[in-house]
């Protein structure tokens, strides 16, 4: 309507007055008004219609506006918005439960939080009160959240401007067969010299001063590498000799994303904690949340936790997730993403990567997928530097946008994550956006 659109255009105007935005240089930003949004879709202040394949930033897993979510917050908020986090709460219990019969082995305890980052903080505090170590082991390239730990454990250069030299953050090479730390030839020899890398940076560091081991199941913002067979279940393996506590971090590959309920599950793999957030109710209301192991709990059932949030299990953040795993549960959304990945996904996209050569490679499962852009097949060099864009990118990421799609993009990749509950011929909408567009990316491949 007229009014959206000149609430949109005044939302602009406001924003550029007064909001101060997340990881950029303020003056450099030109933030796209969203006046409305409902499932795959999302309109800008000019009325148009764009298809959502970001699921904003991986987090509305259910789509926008899903009516029993919203009809969910509406009822609790009607009923009782807060209560402090000392105090029993039907919504808080019951989103516990529900948690607590997702995860996987005996993670039942469950500690809510605001978000992700909060959720990492936590968990490190919990492994180091339970060990009585202090260090910290990460990947590189991960991303854990921007809070002050949380960025330092991240293994991108943006920890590097918060990095007191206090963190105890430890970093190492994660498995990641396309860019391979290890020169390996096979995703075979990628497993066996990624963990025989990770066993000496534990042995080096000191197995005795390690606290935890925080990895993505499968690393999100860094470009969705899913690890190669055997990996998993070796870190599993190496962090339970050590008597490390693996914190298996699923805010981003969590909640079905990529096509179970738990990444972690692609390998039957059981951590010591999960750190969750996004998808558990696609953010509708910010939440957030620790997973814990009975042994984990045991550490704090007689002895104070030192940690906590005013908003900890808030009932409406709660009361939405609830709501949201329940719709997920009865629409079937995660059989869904896996069949989305199995017969649409998979072998577009591998089709796709056949007729453009500025495709490096295609990778992903479920609803969470990554192109990674190259100029050049061979030396595989990106389509953007590491932690850059590039003109190249600007123009592909423009006649997206332009075609009516939302992407997500970061540096030489371009990542297919749209909600879960996408229809097939939306997907196949989508894929068709992003084929169209490669063409220009292809006119900047040289050989
Ligand atoms: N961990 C992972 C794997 C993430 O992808 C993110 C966010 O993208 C976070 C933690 C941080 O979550 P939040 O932004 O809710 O603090």
């Amino acid at each position: 309507t007229d009014a959206q659109l000149a609430a949109g255009r005044r939302a602009y105007e406001l924003d550029r007055a007064h909001v101060f935005h997340s990881w950029s240089a303020q003056e450099t930003l030109d933030p796209m008004s969203i006046v409305k949004a409902e499932g795959v879709h999302v309109w800008d202040a000019d009325g148009k219609r764009y298809l959502d394949f970001s699921s904003q930033l991986v987090n509305t897993n259910i789509g926008h506006q899903h009516p029993k979510v919203v009809a969910a917050i509406a009822a609790q908020a009607a009923e009782l918005c807060t209560v402090a986090p000392q105090h029993a709460n039907a919504a808080r219990s019951e989103a516990a439960r529900l948690i607590a019969e997702l995860t996987p082995g005996d993670l039942n305890r469950i500690f809510f939080t605001n978000g992700g980052a909060d959720a990492v903080e936590h968990a490190i505090r919990m492994a180091r009160l339970h060990t009585g170590r202090r260090k910290v082991l990460s990947a590189y390239r991960s991303y854990h959240g921007g809070t002050h730990l949380a960025i330092n454990v991240t293994g991108d250069a943006r920890r590097v401007p918060n990095d007191d030299g206090d963190s105890g953050a430890v970093h190492f090479f994660p498995a990641y067969p396309y860019r391979s730390y290890f020169d390996s030839a096979t995703p075979e020899e990628e497993t066996e010299r990624a963990l025989k890398h990770l066993e000496d940076v534990i042995v080096l560091e000191g197995p005795a001063n390690i606290a935890a081991l925080i990895l993505e199941s499968i690393p999100g913002t860094a470009g969705i590498y899913v690890p190669p067979p055997g990996y998993i279940e070796g870190v599993r393996e190496l962090t339970a000799k050590y008597g490390i506590v693996y914190i298996a971090d699923e805010v981003m590959a969590g909640f079905g994303r990529s096509g179970k309920w738990f990444a972690v599950e692609h390998w039957n793999v059981t951590p010591d904690i999960i750190t969750f957030a996004k998808g558990v109710n696609s953010g509708y209301v910010p939440l957030g949340g620790v997973a814990m192991s009975e042994a984990i709990y045991q550490t704090f059932a007689q002895r104070p936790y030192p940690g906590g949030l005013t908003y900890s299990g808030h009932p409406l953040a709660c009361a939405a997730a609830v709501a949201a795993i329940t719709a997920m549960r009865e629409e079937g959304m995660i059989e869904h993403a896996a069949a989305l990945g199995e017969n649409v996904f998979g072998p577009e996209l591998r089709a796709m990567a056949e007729r453009h050569p500025s495709i490096g490679e295609v990778r992903g499962a479920g609803c969470f997928w990554a192109i990674e852009l190259v100029k050049n097949r061979e030396t595989r060099e990106p389509m953007a530097a590491y932690g850059g864009s590039s003109p190249e990118m600007n123009e592909l990421v423009g006649a997206l946008k332009a075609a009516g799609m939302l992407p997500f993009a970061n540096y030489n990749r371009i990542h297919v994550v749209p909600p879960l509950n996408i229809s097939e011929e939306d997907a196949r909408r989508g894929l068709a956006i992003i084929d169209e567009a490669l063409a220009l990316a292809d006119a900047h491949v040289v050989s």
